[in-house]
């Protein structure tokens, strides 16, 4: 089959547009959506100079979705003096996965020459994810615990970074997957929560699992620098195809902990109905945006600002408790 653009082979089809795309016009259309998602949500201020440039950190974790967003910012914003990014890997202590994934993100960084920086759980939290699945001492998934810790590490570092913008590389798929495990549970303060209103977009990414969906992490404010995820309007199978065809440096392996049951149900269904009504992802992250906004609004108004929050008597995060989730967690992994 050729491409609809040019007379070169389609290297792919997506069935939700009907276009069929020879390698150097796919590449062109993913590059062109993430970066209308940029210009959309508003990411770049009208008052950024090269005197006064914005910081973008970017979660890069090596696998394909941060490493490709990671690849097209640098090749969107290299000329432009505005923009800096960082590019910030978290290591877990995962034997055999995190090791080889790290190695893709600092050749990645090399080869980009972006500033990249690396913080491991074992140096901020003195626990590697591989102890605390032996121990478990709260009877949780893997990802609640990893979740609770990965978001402290990435605002906390995003803030030291003097970042303007926390990046990360969520794709179509996790997006609408996401959409629909808040939408079947009813979550309407969690979907509230992902609508960004300051900047009129999405922000939270919900990484902490399935297991600590209705935890009391819920109610700590972690998000102080605004969150964006550019790559959220490009499928997942479309992200691979990209990493592959530009032979970008991908680790793409599962984590061996990985155990997010519910999503992984919701993923098969979704998968099913996007095979039968192509198109399926673009419409419940339409209907699910205008939704968010309208909830964002309504839990507002409700509260007018009256949750307040002090600070974690540990770490000095913010919190509406006495100890956040995050010491809490590590705590109980300390004493077991
Ligand atoms: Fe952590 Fe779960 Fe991701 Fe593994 S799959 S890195 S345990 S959040």
């Amino acid at each position: 089959m050729d491409c609809d653009k040019c007379d070169r082979e389609a290297v792919m089809h997506a069935a939700y547009s009907g276009l069929h795309l020879c390698e150097d016009h796919f590449t062109a259309s993913v590059d062109k959506r993430v970066r209308r998602r940029v210009r959309e949500d508003g990411l770049v201020p009208d008052d950024a100079t090269p005197e006064d440039p914005e910081t973008w950190v970017v979660g890069l974790s090596g696998g394909k979705d941060s490493v490709v967003l990671t690849d097209i910012l640098h090749r969107t914003f290299e000329q432009d003096p505005r923009i800096e990014l960082v590019a910030l890997t978290i290591h877990e202590g995962i034997e055999g996965y995190r090791d080889k994934s790290v190695d893709a993100c600092e050749e990645l960084a090399e080869e980009l020459s972006i500033r990249h920086e690396i913080v491991t759980y074992e140096e901020e939290f003195d626990v590697r994810m591989d102890d605390v699945v032996e121990k478990d001492p709260e009877n949780m998934a893997a990802c609640a615990y990893c979740g609770v810790f990965r978001r402290d590490l990435l605002s906390r570092y995003a803030e030291e970074f003097g970042a303007d913008k926390l990046l990360t590389g969520h794709n179509l798929d996790d997006e609408a997957e996401t959409a629909l495990m808040n939408f079947l549970e009813g979550d309407v303060a969690q979907i509230a929560k992902h609508f960004d209103a300051s900047l009129g977009r999405f922000g939270d990414d919900r990484d902490d699992s399935e297991s600590s969906r209705s935890s009391p992490a819920r109610e700590e404010q972690e998000d102080f620098v605004p969150r964006a995820k550019p790559l959220r309007d490009v499928p997942e199978k479309e992200v691979a195809l990209y990493a592959h065809l530009n032979d970008l440096p991908a680790h793409i392996t599962e984590c061996p902990h990985a155990s997010e049951a519910y999503r992984g149900e919701i993923q098969s269904l979704l998968y099913q109905l996007e095979e039968n009504h192509p198109g399926t992802r673009h419409s419940i992250m339409a209907g699910y945006e205008e939704l968010a906004a309208l909830a964002a609004e309504e839990f507002g108004a409700r509260d007018g600002g009256k949750t307040e929050l002090g600070e974690c008597e540990r770490c000095g995060a913010s919190t509406t408790r006495d100890r956040c989730r995050k010491c809490s967690l590590l705590d109980s992994l300390h004493a077991a």
